[in-house]
């Protein structure tokens, strides 16, 4: 800390004088140890930080140096971060993988798995318990309760986390063998349903904090505060629309009928094993360019990728767009919903 204070110091003494004024803003943010003032005195300089390339470029080092110490001070929220990221990827592999071994997933595994995220989630409570949903019996107090501004963003960095893992844990009782609470063929739209109610909670989690944060920041005039914060919620507001037609899409694709190929008799099919799961026909079906799956391996397949693994042609594309007449009632397929039928979970942090 000191080092750094101390090249800082040097460093603006060693720019030319006429730079001062506009230097000076910058160095206070550096030695203070509150970083939101940055967030708000930046704006008021901004116009001389555009119109003069020849400052930008001579208090470069000074930013780096500020950016410097930033890390610095944040290092093990930064760490934190990456842990969690890390640790995410890894949870959502692993239900990627057992969802298409279909009828090999070990049951064993899938709960020791669960057992993991709830452990995951119980340490992680009290890093959440500032946040408002932890605290609707004591609205008020919540209320008073004002963090500086990195504490805020990391507490619903870590609030997002914790519901992803949650979701994850949704799926995977989802996927759990012989448990019967989906029919296979329906499972890629019953993870959109998931996804969808799992993305919307995330979108609601930080509006509050930053509604909150935005009319108490004291920098902030009373006028400049309540536009900003309708600004947030307009925008919140669109964000959440979305999720509603992401969960409408997931919705229908459960109820619409699945029909993907046509059934045909065991004793028709072209070969003895299913080229997808290398096992014996179970309920065969023809997609429109011929070749024959299961009705399961079928559905897995196609919920990934719209063209036929044997041949590559847009076998299902064709079916799905409604332009086959066997389809009476063909599905809604668009790219947004069509990703998270894989059952992944979103790897974007909803920060704001
Ligand atoms: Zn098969
Ligand atoms: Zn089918
Ligand atoms: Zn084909």
């Amino acid at each position: 800390m000191e080092v750094i204070e101390l090249e800082l110091e040097q460093t603006t003494k060693s720019a030319s004088p006429n730079l001062e004024s506009t230097l000076t803003p910058e160095t206070e943010t550096a030695s203070s140890n509150e970083p939101p003032s940055a967030e708000t005195k930046m704006p008021q300089t901004s116009d001389s930080w555009f119109g003069q390339k020849k400052v930008l470029k001579q208090a470069l080092p000074l930013i780096l140096l500020v950016a410097l110490n930033l890390i610095y001070q944040y290092t093990i929220y930064i760490v934190l971060f990456i842990a969690l990221g890390f640790v995410f990827d890894r949870i959502n592999d692993f239900l990627l993988q057992q969802i298409v071994l279909q009828d090999k997933r070990s049951t064993k595994r899938l709960v020791i798995f669960m057992l993991y995220i709830s452990v995951i989630l119980y340490l992680s409570y009290p890093l959440i318990k500032h946040l408002w949903y932890c605290n609707l019996v004591n609205v008020t107090g919540w209320w008073k309760d004002i963090l500086p501004f990195w504490e805020v963003l990391f507490t619903i960095a870590m609030a997002d986390f914790m519901i992803k893992l949650l979701t994850i844990g949704v799926k995977c009782c989802v996927v759990i063998p012989n448990s019967n609470i989906a029919r296979k063929d329906k499972l890629g739209g019953i993870f959109v349903v998931i996804e969808s109610v799992s993305q919307l909670m995330r979108c609601l989690v930080p509006a509050p904090e930053w509604v909150k944060y935005i009319i108490q920041t004291p920098s902030l005039t009373g006028f400049l505060s309540l536009v900003f914060a309708i600004v947030y919620i307009v925008m919140k507001a669109s964000a959440i629309k979305g999720k509603l037609l992401l969960f409408k899409q997931g919705w229908d694709y459960c109820s619409h009928p699945k029909m993907l190929g046509n059934p045909i008799s065991d004793g028709s099919t072209p070969s003895s094993v299913c080229s997808l799961c290398h096992e014996k026909y179970q309920e065969p079906e023809q997609i429109s360019c011929g070749h024959v799956f299961c009705h399961n391996c079928c559905h897995l397949w196609f919920d990934r990728d719209p063209h036929c693994p044997m041949c590559t042609s847009s076998a299902v594309q064709a079916i799905v767009m409604g332009t086959s007449q066997q389809m009476p009632k063909p599905h809604r397929v668009t790219a947004k919903s069509s990703y998270w039928k894989t059952g992944s979970t979103e790897y974007l942090v909803q920060l704001f």
